[in-house]
């Protein structure tokens, strides 16, 4: 794929098109007080490049969206669900030492702990290596301690698209999310662990879609 790199007042005119599409090139020029004449070059370029889609008469349409929409669609189409995998889910007394061999074991970046069954938090690479520098003695603090815990965790539902999950992973900037299923007993809400969605099952996804 070539890339072309857009001048600012292209990149402008690209903005105003998508937010006012159809719009004619003498409402551009109006809007970037400028003559039609001077946008002309500008415009010829960005429908060449199949950014911008001119009909006659009607006026320039954004047109580099369709070039993902095969993407797009997949992604909002496919749900969390289709695509988790099993969570490595550990209690919260558990000690940091189980855990960091548990993770190990498992071979996972980041661990889901419950309380009583129920999400309470998550413990990742870092936690555990911040606590080792901190100097706790791993053989005696629990897991809880070092977690990172609700109500901040991160999480995603089974019939949530793979576009939202991906969002939130990027937004939150973490590895990983817990799927759950919500549960409200005696006006509290709980959260039951039903799998997990990494940037790794996303990336995996991914090679799928392209037939690898
Ligand atoms: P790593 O430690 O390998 O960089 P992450 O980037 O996922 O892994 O974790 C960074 C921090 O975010 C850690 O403190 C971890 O406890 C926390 N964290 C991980 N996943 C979530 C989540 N889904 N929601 C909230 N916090 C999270």
């Amino acid at each position: 794929m070539v890339t072309i790199e857009f001048s600012s007042r292209q990149k402008k005119i690209i903005q105003i098109v998508k937010e006012n599409e159809p719009i004619t090139s003498e409402q551009i020029a109006n809007v970037l007080n400028l003559t039609r004449a001077t946008l002309r070059p500008d415009l010829a370029i960005l429908t060449m490049a199949g950014i911008l889609d001119a009909r006659p008469k009607v006026g320039y349409f954004y047109a580099g969206k369709y070039q993902n929409e095969a993407i797009y669609n997949e992604l909002n189409k496919i749900k969390t669900g289709e695509i988790k995998s099993v969570p490595v889910v550990i209690d919260e007394k558990t000690s940091v030492y189980d855990a960091i061999v548990s993770m190990f074991l498992e071979d996972v970046g980041t661990i889901i702990v419950t309380s009583e069954g129920y999400l309470a938090g998550v413990v990742s690479r870092k936690d555990f290596l911040k606590s080792t520098i901190g100097g706790i003695d791993i053989h005696k603090v629990p897991v809880g301690i070092i977690m990172t815990r609700m109500p901040n965790i991160i999480t995603t539902y089974a019939d949530e698209t793979v576009l939202e999950a991906a969002k939130k992973i990027i937004e939150h900037e973490v590895d990983s999310l817990p799927v759950v299923e919500k549960e409200i007993r005696e006006d509290k809400e709980y959260f039951k662990v039903i799998g997990r969605v990494s940037k790794t099952n996303i990336t995996k996804l991914f090679i799928e879609m392209v037939g690898l």
